[in-house]
């Protein structure tokens, strides 16, 4: 019971929304030490995916081996959920793999709460949280209370209430229903206040395709898409765990297929007759979606000419025959709906489980965030995910990380912790949001990041571990468990600097891929570096390399065919780290800089960043003008030493 009046827990740190923002805040903060409260709506939603069941792609892929790499659950419940793996870029190289995992649905959210309940410090609550408690000149946060009348006390609060703050379902121009997701409530009373305590607040829309009743479609006029049989894991943690969690011991549920299917002429048609009757295209809905998890409607009228669309059928879970209809996303009505499923091949006959919708919804610009996505004016008050204006369940997951642990270590009066862009898609992910904001709902790219050869999905662990052993956020065995897999890419890489192989041991190799004999006994590293001969092979060729982890060995064989590349990109990576080491103080007066264009001092007034390399991203502030306040900081400096 709590020791303040009126509350009835005191928590250092109080989480709202249990989506995939929400459950990461909550872990990092209880892994930093924080007595953590995760207060959701409903306890049955905790991890639940609201759009497409699949984790990962390209770049959301290696978000979430971050995410993992730092001691979050997205990769941990992936894993014990995946009933259909592929790894995109495959054709491309390692260097450039995206893993992207199906997962069943109900098993995803049940690992996320099982992996939640790992963690003493973390409760989780039931509630909706109507309000937070601040002090009386609104400048902090003091706690929380939700709408059954409960109250609990917080030092921070992170926000990650997703599409539920004034969120708005549109099915067709006519039906119109206040929801965060179909089926649940909007959040009505939190939205009031945040929006009455100044911030700035903005709309976006997003849409669902509809579901329908796998045992209703004729299967043998469909493609079949199999999973990639290969075993892959998100998570690092099966290094030591060789018993799963699902106790079934396979690391995975049973696989299943994909089918595919297409939208073709007749579909096109009744889009095109019934255009008027969309939500996006009838008039109801006017702000902006995310461009690259376009509409239906949106295909037909932006792409007249093709000839047909790619639906692919995907299972929702091996406790149901249901099938998401990934590709048909729509907000046209729902007997519309009906008529284009029934012209798609194989579908004559399907019934429609769930209608598919649009959702409009608050989001808060993220230029109103600090880098520790705390908000400028509230102290204590942080948010994450899609309230941030993006879109995409590791984006939210990844911010819900640092803003996790940053509402932890405030409360230890310890610095936060910013992930720089050379570090991490998050880093990128977290300063393009706090640095430029977002006109349109925001998604990670591979294009986003200037550091695409050497932020990967297989060196996560190698670019963020030593960074979760400095902030002390591992269990000892996870420690000795992350040192002892680093240890093996150390390895590798040591035995192939000094071994050598004889042209006898590498001929079979180097034969099978028409690369040239070797006339005598060289390093095995010399060898490796030919794109097409795999490390782990030559390393077996002379009976070692067996006790090593196939991907240890995977990041030590690009390590060595890349070099040269990573060492360029590393050498720009180290000139952008000591510009982020120059810091700019919050204060700084820019309106008395005159050496500045106006518009970078208007820019660097409104958004004080944080460092030279921070300031060096904001749209309209130029590298002259960068120099110039370089020199005017030092010039300040030498007055101020002088005085
Ligand atoms: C209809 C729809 C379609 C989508 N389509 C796509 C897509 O095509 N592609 C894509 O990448 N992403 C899509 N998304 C977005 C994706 O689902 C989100 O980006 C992601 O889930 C955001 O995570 P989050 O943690 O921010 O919010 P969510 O996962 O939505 O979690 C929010 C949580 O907050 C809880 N909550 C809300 N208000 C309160 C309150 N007052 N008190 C307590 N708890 C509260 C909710 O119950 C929920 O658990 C879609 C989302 C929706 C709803």
């Amino acid at each position: 019971m709590s020791q303040l009046p009126g509350f009835e827990t005191e928590f250092d740190v109080v989480v709202i929304g249990g989506g995939h923002a929400g459950t990461e805040a909550a872990v990092a903060a209880a892994r930093l030490g924080a007595r953590v409260g995760l207060i959701t709506s409903a306890f049955e939603t905790i991890g639940q995916m609201s759009c497409n069941p699949a984790i990962g792609g390209v770049a959301k892929g290696t978000v979430v081996r971050e995410v993992d790499a730092l001691g979050g659950v997205m990769g941990r419940a992936t894993d014990l959920a995946m009933i259909q793996f592929r790894m995109l870029n495959r054709s491309k190289g390692p260097a450039v793999w995206a893993p992207r995992a199906q997962c069943d649905r109900g098993l995803y959210r049940r690992a996320v709460r099982s992996l939640l309940e790992q963690h003493a410090r973390l409760q989780a609550v039931q509630g909706t949280v109507a309000r937070l408690l601040l002090t009386p000149d609104e400048q902090r946060v003091l706690g929380v209370e939700t709408i059954e009348g409960r109250r609990f006390a917080a030092k921070s609060v992170v926000i990650t209430t997703g599409t539920f703050l004034h969120g708005r379902i549109h099915i067709g121009t006519e039906t119109r229903i206040s929801g965060g997701r179909a089926g649940e409530m909007a959040t009505t009373h939190l939205a009031e206040q945040l929006e009455q305590a100044g911030l700035t607040v903005a709309r976006f829309k997003t849409g669902t395709p509809p579901r329908i009743d796998g045992r209703s479609v004729d299967y043998s006029a469909l493609e079949i898409q199999e999973s990639e049989i290969e075993q892959f894991d998100y998570s690092w943690s099966h290094f030591w765990s060789a018993k799963r969690c699902n106790n079934s011991g396979t690391r995975h549920p049973a696989q299943m297929p994909c089918w595919i299917t297409y939208l073709e002429a007749e579909g096109k048609k009744i889009i095109k007759d019934n255009i008027a009757k969309s939500a996006m295209y009838g008039g109801a809905i006017s702000s902006r979606g995310p461009r690259y998890c376009p509409s239906v409607e949106d295909k037909i009228v932006k792409f007249p000419d093709a000839e047909r669309h790619q639906i692919f059928l995907e299972p929702e879970g091996h406790d149901t025959a249901e099938l998401y209809v990934n590709g048909l996303s729509t907000s046209l009505p729902a007997a519309v709906q009906l008529e284009i499923l029934r012209s798609v091949r194989g579908l004559a006959d399907v019934k429609m489980n769930r209608v598919g919708y649009a959702i409009e919804y608050d989001y808060y610009p993220p230029t109103q965030l600090d880098p520790s996505l705390q908000v400028k004016a509230i102290p204590g008050l942080y948010f994450a995910g899609q309230i941030n204006g993006t879109t995409g369940y590791e984006e939210a997951a990844g911010q819900g990380l640092v803003a996790g642990l940053n509402a932890a270590l405030s409360i230890q009066r310890k610095q936060p912790i910013v992930l720089g862009r050379e570090t991490s898609y998050i880093g990128v992910l977290v300063d393009d949001l706090v640095t430029r904001g977002v006109d349109e709902p925001y998604r990670l790219f591979t294009s986003r990041s200037e550091f695409r050869l050497t932020v990967r999905q297989d060196n996560a662990l190698r670019r963020l571990g030593p960074i979760g052993m400095r902030l002390g956020i591992y269990s000892e065995l996870e420690d000795a468990t992350i040192k002892a897999r680093l240890e093996h890419e150390d390895a590798a890489m040591r035995l192939a600097e000094t071994t050598s192989i004889r042209p006898d041991e590498a001929a079979p190799i180097l034969s099978g891929a028409d690369s040239a004999p070797l006339s005598h006994a060289v390093r095995i590293v010399e060898v490796a570096r030919r794109q097409e001969i795999p490390l782990d092979r030559l390393l077996r060729a002379v009976g070692l390399g067996a006790d090593l982890d196939s991907e240890a060995l995977v990041t030590a064989d690009l390590e060595i065919k890349y070099a040269g590349y990573f060492e360029r990109e590393r050498a720009q990576a180290e000139r952008m780290r000591r510009m982020g080491d120059f810091s700019l103080d919050p204060d700084l007066e820019y309106s008395d800089m005159r050496s500045l264009s106006f518009e970078a001092r208007q820019k660097l007034s409104n958004l004080r960043p944080h460092s030279l390399a921070q300031a060096s991203r904001i749209p309209g502030v130029s590298p002259s003008d960068l120099q110039n306040l370089v020199i005017e900081i030092e010039r300040r400096r030498r007055l101020a030493a002088t005085r």
